[in-house]
């Protein structure tokens, strides 16, 4: 049987290569393009101080028949967080999408298991892709259809689009250990929903299995979209030290127990649900991911398979 194809995609996250796997599975020639030297994104785990930490996504959820499917014959190695979210009042923050799931590995592994059998070419920033009647061309290559995994703004600039299909908020996450006292056995994390604080949410990581070495506690911060914004192109000095107090401020933890502390930038962290735009694609492009679906692990991931269903389509009806 003739093969279809050859697209690329461009971004290695759980997005892009949910759609590299279902077009590969469909008999199609695909190519991802990532500019980082590891496939994951935003589902990211860092080796910090011994301990292995998500600094991305924290936990994922899974309601559709199809995502289930596939973190049981793909996956396996994941397992949910029993201790409870708990918000500023002390509630428990009942979750309406089903329990948490971590991956024992660390989020990202989630993302090498789908990059598995993949032709990716890493350390590859695609800055611009080149239209015409005869196909489409990605770093001097001819190729018949591509998607663009990435956050909506870098999608417009990489398709010359006149403006991104949402528009993103940063997030600056701060990253923090402790000595001693195990703060797992009081929840899993500590949210405020209230986005005029500085932190948005607080995480302990001890609640994973197997992450944190020695007797620590490993905390990661999420600050609030305008804290981010604020802060976005500022260094760490200017706003780590102020993450740390309100995080100690919102576990009740005495200043001054601190043993290290880090921080990481999302640039292009989570759309801004209020400014969603219709954009028009050029012929044979296509976008996934949280730029058109909510942002969360199984939405994005299913949208990958959706898009991939759409290139199918487009790749029948233009073969020849
Ligand atoms: C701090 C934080 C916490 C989160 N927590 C959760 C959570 O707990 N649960 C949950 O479900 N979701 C969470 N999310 C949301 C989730 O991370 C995203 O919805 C999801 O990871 C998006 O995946 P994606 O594949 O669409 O995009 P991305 O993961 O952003 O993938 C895009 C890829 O493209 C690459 N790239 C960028 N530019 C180029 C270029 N020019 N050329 C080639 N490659 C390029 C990037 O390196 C990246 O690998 C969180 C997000 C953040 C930022």
């Amino acid at each position: 049987m003739k093969k279809l194809g050859p697209v690329a995609i461009i971004g290695a996250g759980l997005s892009g290569l949910s759609c590299a796997q279902a077009l590969r599975d469909a008999g199609v020639t695909v190519r991802v393009f990532e500019s980082s030297s590891v496939v994951g994104g935003r589902c990211a785990t860092r080796l910090w101080q011994g301990h292995l930490v998500d600094i991305g996504i924290q936990y994922f959820t899974a309601q559709s028949t199809e995502f289930k499917k596939e973190l049981l014959t793909r996956l396996r190695q994941f397992r949910p967080i029993i201790s409870p979210i708990l918000d500023h009042d002390n509630k428990v923050v009942v979750n309406p999408t089903g329990p948490r799931f971590y991956v024992l590995q660390g989020n990202n592994y989630f993302a090498h298991i789908l990059s598995q059998g993949l032709d990716i070419r890493l350390n590859t920033r695609v800055e611009t892709i080149t239209f015409s009647s005869s196909g489409v061309e990605c770093l001097g290559e001819p190729f018949c259809a591509v998607v663009s995994s990435l956050p909506g703004p870098l999608t417009a600039r990489l398709f010359g689009l006149p403006r991104s299909p949402v528009e993103y908020d940063p997030c600056l996450v701060a990253l923090m250990e402790y000595a001693g006292k195990d703060y797992s056995r009081e929840c899993y994390a500590r949210v405020q929903p209230d986005g005029s604080e500085p932190l948005l949410s607080s995480h302990c990581e001890n609640n994973k299995v197997g992450r944190v070495v020695g007797d620590k506690s490993v905390f990661v911060a999420q600050a609030s979209p305008r804290f981010s914004r604020e802060y976005a192109d500022a260094p760490p000095e200017n706003y780590l030290p102020r993450l740390v107090h309100e995080h100690e401020k919102l576990w009740r933890i005495p200043s001054g127990q601190c043993t290290a502390s880090s921080s990481h930038r999302w640039l292009h962290a989570r759309p801004m649900e209020a400014h969603r735009h219709r954009v028009d694609l050029p012929h044979g492009a296509f976008n996934c991911g949280d730029s058109r679906t909510d942002s969360t692990v199984e939405h994005v991931w299913l949208d990958g398979r959706k898009v991939a269903r759409e290139v199918l389509s487009f790749l029948s009806e233009n073969s020849n």
